[in-house]
This record gives C-alpha cells, structure tokens and sequence, in this order.
C-alpha cells in the first residue's frame, strides 16, 4: 500500500510530467519595477501594482503613523471588538468613491467573492459566469450549490441562451470580472446590465483589475462605462467587489453596494465574521492610497502610452495580442514549454515577465503576460521592447 506521503508525489510527479509545476520565486528587495529575485536584479513586468502604490512612500508612511495609533493587528473580527476607526473610515471613504450606499471592507478578494456568492446563493439558485472569471468567482459560485452554467467569454447570445434555458430557480445571478485578469480585456457592462434586466437576473462585477486603471478618477470599469454615457447604478449593476493587491497596492477586499445588501453580509456572510479584521493601520494605508489613485491622473495616462506603444510593437514583430486597453498585456504563444522558454529568455535578460499556463487559462492559450506599472522609466520600457525584437521569432512557432 502507499503511504500518505508517496500518494501525494505522485500528483507532485504528473504535474511535472506535464511541465505544470509551479515554483515561487523569492523577493529580496519591495515589490517595484526593479526588483532582487532569488537575488539577481531585474526588471519586473509582472505585479498587479499597475500605479506603483506598493513602494509609494505616503502610502507606507500612513501605514507607520497607523502602526503608532492603533498598533499592529485589529485583535478581533468585525463584529466582535476588531472594527476601529480606520476600518470604519475607510468603508465610507470606498462608498463615496464607488458612488454606491454602503461598502464593506473584506480580508482578501477571494473571501469577498467566496463569501458573496455563498451568502446570497443556495440550492434553489442559478449562476451565470463568464468562462474566463477568476478562480474565486468561479468557486464562490461552485460552493453556493446554486446551479452553475458558465458561458463562452463576454459572449452575451451564449448568455442569453444560458438564461433561457436554465430550469425554473428562485434567484438568478450574473457575475464576471470588470477586467479580466489573465487577458486584459474589459467585460461589456452595457450588454450585461441589459440582460440582467431582460432576463431578471442580478450582477455582480468584481473590478480587482479595472479599479485605480480605468475612469477619470480611477473609478474602475462602472466609471469607465458611465463616462461613455452609460447608465450604472446600485439598481442595475446590485453587486460591485473590488480589491486593494492590484491598483491600491495594499492588500484585503470590499464589496460596494446598496445598504441592505451590506447589512446582509455584514449579519449572513460566514467569511465577513469569522475572520480577524485587517489591521487597522492597514486600513490606513489603503486610504492613502484610495487618496492618490483619485488624484494622479498622471499614472494613468502614462500608462495608456506605454500600453498603445507596446501593442504598435507586438504588431510590427507580428506577435499575437489579446485585445486590451489596460497594462494588462498578453501575448500569446500556445504551447507550455515554448512559453516558459519564451519567459526563461527574457530572463537571462534581466528582465521578469511570467509565463502563465493552464489551468490557470484554458488549454492552448498559454501565454506570457506582461503588466506595466506607472513606475516603469522609459529605459526599462525599452529594455522590454529591445529584448521582444530580438527573441520574438523564437515564440511563434505554435499558433
Ligand atoms: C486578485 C483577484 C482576486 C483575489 O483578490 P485577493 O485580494 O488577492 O484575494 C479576485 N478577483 C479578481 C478578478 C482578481 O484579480
């Protein structure tokens, strides 16, 4: 018989067979776009930390003066005694910015999601998910136990279908990502709110990638659509998640949304209050942060720059592209190995770009993914274009 032990490495050994095998990567210096990994120096084109919040030095000084004022951990969860002023503060602060009644601030993403869609969907529900949500979308979905249909991405005939002839349930929810993590492109809110209405369904957008990136004020995905005239509010669009890992380049999670459904979460929602509370001083760093994503413009619009300069590249050296207008940029390649050698040569060039493969995207599109960050200098912008103009003819092989 095998032991407990030789069970797991043979998982271990299949996944390596089959080139899946994934390895951390140690940092030793903050996260930015210079980075020591496992103690070389690169470039980094890989973090979620697009507007460069992570390393920002008011963002860290409010994280210190926090430190001083509420000390290290918040001590309890929300409903017990770990709710202090700063986490307070900054549930208002997310309200007023998102434009919608009440928020509620979460631990991380993943619970937020997980927690939503548990809370609010049982048995005699149904969920309707783009094929390309995040992980915690789709198992926030699959734990609910509501009927689950996923549908080709931002595909909204395959939606409608869905809808249609999905069984009679009590309440119907549509959920996908504003921005979608792993190709960049924007989820088309319009159509979505107009189904949702049709069909008499619930939406929820999670915009952990679209929030600090689109809109004027960095409002994410809704205030990109609203400023095209698009008409969005907690009426049609019930649900809004939004976490601060990417743009707020902080850590934890919120949901935005009208007060009976925050004060539903805040009484039902197993992964809101049996959890400890981030800590306060957390809370205000991340209001540091929601203060200079409204006001630097600048970020965003150099950002744009590098991303239409980039894609004009990609094109000149005929590479394939996910359409996306946000820094997240992926470049496909297909084929496993060929897009870890692809990541492994610009490597040996200093510069950290990740291969992502299935299962985190879907079999045959493995591809690297570039994100850029407002801290990228325009040497290091160029470093990147120079070292895909010499290696680009090794990657297109599979397509
Ligand atoms: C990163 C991410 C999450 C998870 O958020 P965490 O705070 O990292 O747990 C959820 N949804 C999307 C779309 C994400 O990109």
């Amino acid at each position: 018989m095998k032991s407990f032990r030789q069970e797991l490495q043979q998982g271990l050994d299949e996944r390596k067979k089959n080139a899946l095998l994934r390895k951390r990567r140690t940092l030793f210096s903050p996260q930015g776009t210079q980075i020591i990994l496992d103690g070389e120096p690169v470039i980094s084109f890989c973090s979620n930390d697009y507007l460069g919040m992570a390393d920002h030095p008011d963002v860290i000084q409010a994280f210190h003066k926090g430190l001083e004022k509420f000390g290290a951990g918040s001590g309890a969860s929300h409903l017990v005694s770990g709710h202090l002023v700063p986490h307070q503060v900054l549930e208002e602060e997310l309200a007023a910015f998102t434009g919608r009644s009440k928020a509620l601030v979460f631990s991380s993403g993943y619970m937020a999601n997980v927690g939503v869609l548990t809370t609010l969907l049982g048995k005699a529900d149904a969920v309707f998910e783009d094929r390309l949500n995040h992980a915690s979308l789709l198992d926030g979905g699959l734990f609910s136990g509501a009927s689950f249909k996923r549908y080709a991405h931002v595909d909204i005939k395959a939606l409608e279908n869905k809808l249609s002839n999905a069984p009679e349930s009590d309440r119907k929810l549509i959920v996908s990502d504003g921005v979608f993590s792993m190709d960049g492109d924007i989820a088309p809110l319009p159509e979505l709110v107009q189904v949702a209405k049709e069909k008499d369904s619930l939406l929820m957008i999670d915009d952990a990638h679209g929030f600090g990136v689109l809109g004027k004020k960095g409002g994410g995905s809704v205030a990109h659509w609203q400023e095209a005239g698009v008409d969005i509010t907690e009426d049609n669009l019930q649900i809004l998640v939004g976490t601060f890992g990417k743009a707020f380049g902080v850590s934890g999670a919120f949901v935005a949304g009208s007060e009976e459904l925050i004060e539903t979460l805040i009484q039902f929602c197993r992964p809101y209050i049996y959890t400890t509370a981030i800590p306060p001083a957390m809370a205000e760093a991340i209001r540091c942060g929601l203060g200079l994503i409204q006001k630097d413009q600048w970020r965003r619009d150099y950002l744009s720059q590098m991303i239409s300069r980039f894609r004009r590249h990609c094109e000149d050296l005929g590479l394939s592209l996910v359409p996306s207008q946000t820094p997240i940029q992926a470049v496909l390649i297909g084929n496993v190995e060929t897009t870890l050698e692809a990541s492994e040569q610009l490597m040996e060039q200093g510069l950290f770009v990740s291969a992502i493969r299935p299962p985190t995207v879907p079999i045959g599109t493995a591809r690297l993914r570039v994100t850029f960050s407002a801290m990228h200098t325009e040497e290091q912008f160029i470093k990147l274009l120079d070292a895909f103009e010499r290696c680009a003819h090794n990657w297109q092989k599979d397509l």
